[in-house]
């Protein structure tokens, strides 16, 4: 159950309702959401009466939610989550493309890289600085220098950032530097940063755990929610299977089922979902199709000799035929991409 508190409610009357929750046995836990006030109960009985709360003093609504996640449903709040990422929209019907290497490996590398971004009106490129490896041996990322160099590139080319935050000890630093804040899928039920994720006044992107069924995830953004900050973005990279041929299975059906339980929106991360360079545009059009409100893509100059993930990152000449499959069909399905919406390159192929 969801209970929301009149904008202009007194402390008298909170407390008088919190006591009241306690009476009845109910477990509340108190939020501050988008300049509401809202509690959520987390054991409502079936046959609870709501209207013993509806008539309290200080409340405005009450929500039957009997899903486990309370903020991050659709029984709670039928309408998009939208926001905006410095003038940039997320959540609409504008499809957002956020590209870059796996890692940032070099001034050179992420420059070049924002340049060619920022030619093709993309809003957001995507680095790691710091880089969760299975193997302890293999290239962990720049750290605080590759944060520099990302955000210096960035800003030369009106992009934002977005980068993962791989530990909290790290969370300051990486929030000086980033506009939106990633985890990553090993950290989708760590629950300390995910508490921490929901002060930050940023949005974050949460990948889907690569073991993690759609509700544990949708668990993993109520952390962030019931910490205060709605601006989540659910993005799907893949899950384990029996089948070994590829790195991981998109689920791709993940996608319209996320969008029928929550209301937050839904991008796909087909590079790491499929491992494999050539599957990556397939999957962006199927992503697509099936309703994702964004793409996150890793696109290399030179991937052959890139630091990290090379065999799944795509060329900027693949990308840029990739765009220009993804124009016709994001208007297929109702929806333009934000690259396209300025983008001359664009216009003169069409
Ligand atoms: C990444 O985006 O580079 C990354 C490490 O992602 P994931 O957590 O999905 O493996
Ligand atoms: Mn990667």
């Amino acid at each position: 159950m969801i209970i929301v508190l009149e904008k202009d409610i007194v402390q008298e009357a909170t407390l008088h309702i919190i006591g009241k929750l306690h009476e009845l046995g109910l477990k509340n836990h108190a939020v501050h959401l988008n300049g509401q006030s809202i509690i959520t109960v987390s054991n409502t009985p079936v046959d609870f009466d709501t209207r013993v709360l509806k008539l309290m003093n200080g409340i405005k609504d009450v929500f039957e939610v009997s899903e486990p996640y309370k903020l991050a449903s659709k029984s709670w709040k039928k309408e998009p989550t939208t926001f905006e990422v410095n003038g940039t929209p997320v959540g609409t019907s504008v499809i957002n493309l956020m590209a870059g290497p796996c890692a940032v490996e070099s001034e050179e590398q992420i420059f070049t890289m924002a340049e060619f971004l920022h030619s093709r009106n993309v809003k957001f490129i995507r680095g790691g600085a710091y880089k969760p490896r299975s193997s302890p041996y293999s290239f962990q990322g720049l750290g605080k220098e590759g944060l520099k160099m990302l955000r210096a590139a960035a800003d030369k080319y009106d992009l934002n950032v977005v980068t993962e935050v791989v530990d909290l000890s790290l969370l300051d630093e990486v929030s000086q530097y980033a506009d939106v804040l990633q985890i990553g899928t090993r950290n989708m039920q760590n629950f300390y940063l995910l508490a921490e994720m929901g002060k930050q006044n940023k949005p974050v992107l949460l990948k889907r755990g690569m073991q993690a069924r759609i509700q544990e995830w949708l668990m993993a953004a109520e952390y962030i929610l019931s910490g205060g900050n709605e601006q989540v973005i659910l993005c799907e990279r893949g899950i384990r299977t029996f089948d070994t041929i590829g790195r991981n299975t998109l689920d791709v059906s993940a996608i319209p089922i996320v969008k029928e339980l929550s209301h937050l929106p839904v991008f796909s991360d087909p590079s790491h979902g499929t491992g494999i360079r050539n599957r990556v545009a397939p999957m962006s059009l199927a992503s697509v199709a099936a309703g994702a409100d964004g793409l996150l893509i890793e696109v290399h100059h030179n991937p052959d000799k890139a630091l990290s993930d090379g065999p799944q990152s795509i060329l900027p000449a693949q990308l840029d035929e990739l765009m220009s499959q993804l124009c016709p069909l994001a208007n297929v399905v109702g929806r333009k991409l934000d690259y396209q919406l300025q983008n001359s390159y664009l216009r003169t192929e069409s």
